[in-house]
């Protein structure tokens, strides 16, 4: 399976992310799931790559021309296959559909808006793939709570809430993504709007 990983590209954050990415993407390697992404060599994108790398898999990078330009330190360059694209919304287009899977680990903006992205994608019926949240050190609790309260008040039906699932280990996840079949959600029986 191909596996899009999202995640930060901020080089500061604590090593517990980057060693659990790391295991985690060695893991999907071993398994043999491939591994698509946005390219960065630093944060939890270097560690995805760098777990892929170890565990022997196949990556594809995919990231705008223009980071090159900013010097290629900041680009994972051992990839496999390697895509440069014109803008941000191209190279996010081209790792959604080249994917049969998203895991999103703990990041930015940038990462918040690549989950967004993907799961208003789903609500829409335009993709049914499999969204796993890798809730390291308790990450993500925050956006369980909130996207709780935004369910509550009604600006979410109950489909797009159950669309994603959180996750505390690799091995949950690999689980998750291998068992996963799209008929059996139950917003298949579901009307967009409902
Ligand atoms: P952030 O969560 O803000 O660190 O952004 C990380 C996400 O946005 C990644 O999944 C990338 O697709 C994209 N991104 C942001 N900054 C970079 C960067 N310096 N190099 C590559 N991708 C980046």
């Amino acid at each position: 399976m191909k596996v899009c990983i999202f995640g930060a590209a901020s080089a500061h954050i604590d090593d517990i992310y980057i060693k659990k990415v790391e295991d985690l993407a060695e893991k999907l390697a071993k398994r043999g799931h491939s591994l698509v992404f946005g390219a960065g060599a630093t944060g939890l994108m270097g560690a995805a790559a760098r777990g892929f790398k170890a565990g022997k898999g196949y990556i594809h990078g995919v990231i705008p021309e223009f980071f090159r330009e900013e010097g290629v330190e900041v680009i994972f360059t051992d990839c496999d296959k390697m895509t440069y694209t014109e803008t941000m919304s191209e190279r996010k287009r081209i790792m959604e559909d080249d994917c049969d899977a998203f895991i999103i680990t703990p990041g930015g903006i940038g990462t918040f808006e690549e989950f967004f992205e993907v799961l208003t994608l789903k609500q829409l019926g335009r993709h049914n793939k499999a969204i796993a949240i890798f809730n390291i050190q308790n990450y993500y609790d925050g956006l369980e709570a909130f996207m709780k309260q935004v369910y509550e008040r009604k600006f979410i039906n109950f489909k797009c809430y159950e669309m994603y699932t959180y996750f505390n280990t690799a091995e949950e996840i690999i689980d998750y993504l291998e068992s996963y079949k799209p008929e059996d959600t139950p917003w298949q029986k579901l009307k967009i709007g409902d």
